[in-house]
């Protein structure tokens, strides 16, 4: 028996306006298309931001790393800086660590220590202990748009621990049973990271996409009366032009970490914490002279959704330039190609929306999103 309608919404990681324009992205099948707005930050921020329909602000995301010195879970982890940095620094055993600490806890969300220095961990809390994609996941507290399904009607969720493929192929299986899907397919950000958005491979993984998209929309037409597919990302991706070191002069200055001030450096937001004022001084001279950036004020903060109260994510926040890439930070080491959380105005910034069928107004951005899944609910 046929069903008589499947709502599939699309998430595909990074995938530009600007990109999915130049590339003619399903062009034929997606009539409906515009730029998607985002926010400042990365898929920490929005994701949460599209599970919720909520601001940063609300529900409480940012980045995964905030200063908490009474209640950091990270603070046992602070030995393992006596441990020789060859070994330590090393990608597969920062993996492996991660992985153990995320056991120890029984932590369900997207756990990774990145480059964080082990001496900075007595100092930090981590965000995304919780899976954001499960119930209770979100640390505002907010329901997400799969709660509501989940009370309401069959539905289908990928897994985002597995790869594109086997979410593809466990959505294919199941198709006649759910009424909508999240397919979840986050592998492109990596390709741009690595490669740059005008690489040989961005556009080879991009015909991959259209691919196996026109094979599900086809397979999905045999199971309903009706398909209608909603297809959108995150974020855009920017080209990197130039790296900018801040970790080495913040490291030079006459001043302790955990003492005078706490710092995370992501690869496009630095974010300080101070202890005393005189580090705030220091630290805030030295920033008004670098070039490549600029400190954001309250009011850019208010606008961008990303005045946290209680400032927990940073009392100070130095924003780069598009193109330029904190590196090496506290979350990568090595320089990347493509970046993206700059300010969320700038060209390369906003996201794709696309959908396959006439809409009469499309969401203008991420927080928008909330509501179209939530359109015609039970
Ligand atoms: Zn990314």
């Amino acid at each position: 028996m046929r069903a008589p309608e499947l709502r599939l919404y699309c998430f595909i990681d990074a995938l530009g306006w600007k990109l999915a324009e130049q590339h003619g992205f399903l062009q034929d099948l997606l009539v409906t298309r515009a730029p998607l707005g985002t926010l400042l930050g990365y898929s920490s921020t929005c994701d949460p931001s599209i599970l919720t329909g909520k601001l940063p602000r609300e529900h409480g995301h940012f980045s995964f790393f905030y200063y908490d010195r009474l209640g950091s879970p990270l603070r046992w982890l602070s030995p393992l800086r006596w441990l020789p940095k060859q070994l330590t620094s090393r990608g597969r055993v920062r993996h492996w660590i991660s992985k153990l600490v995320a056991k120890a806890y029984g932590y369900t969300g997207y756990f990774q220590l990145y480059n964080v220095p082990f001496e900075a961990m007595a100092y930090l809390n981590y965000s995304e202990k919780r899976d954001i994609y499960q119930s209770g996941g979100i640390l505002g507290g907010q329901a997400t748009f799969l709660d509501r399904w989940r009370a309401s009607i069959p539905y289908a969720l990928s897994n985002w621990r597995h790869s594109e493929e086997r979410n593809l192929q466990s959505l294919t299986q199941d198709l006649g049973r759910p009424q909508r899907a999240y397919l979840y397919l986050a592998a492109m950000d990596a390709v741009l990271h690595r490669d740059g958005t005008q690489a040989a491979s961005v556009r080879q993984k991009l015909q991959w996409y259209e691919k196996q998209l026109r094979q599900l929309v086809d397979r999905a037409s045999g199971h309903y009366d009706q398909v209608k597919l909603y297809l959108f990302s995150d974020h855009g991706m920017t080209d990197v032009v130039r790296s900018l070191d801040l970790r080495t002069p913040l490291e030079r200055m006459p001043l302790v970490y955990g003492q005078d001030y706490v710092a995370v450096i992501d690869s496009t937001v630095a974010r300080f914490w101070f202890l005393k004022p005189e580090a705030e001084r220091q630290i805030r001279d030295w920033l008004s002279g670098v070039a490549g950036g600029h400190l954001l004020s309250e009011q850019e903060l208010h606008a961008y959704g990303c005045d946290f109260p209680g400032h927990f994510y940073g009392q100070l926040w130095y924003l780069a330039d598009p193109g330029v890439l904190f590196c090496p930070g506290h979350l990568g080491e090595k320089p990347l190609a493509a970046m993206h959380g700059y300010d969320p105005e700038h060209p390369d910034s906003p996201g794709f929306f696309g959908a396959s069928h006439e809409m009469s107004q499309t969401p203008a951005g991420l927080c928008d999103l909330y509501d179209l899944f939530c359109q015609d609910l039970p």
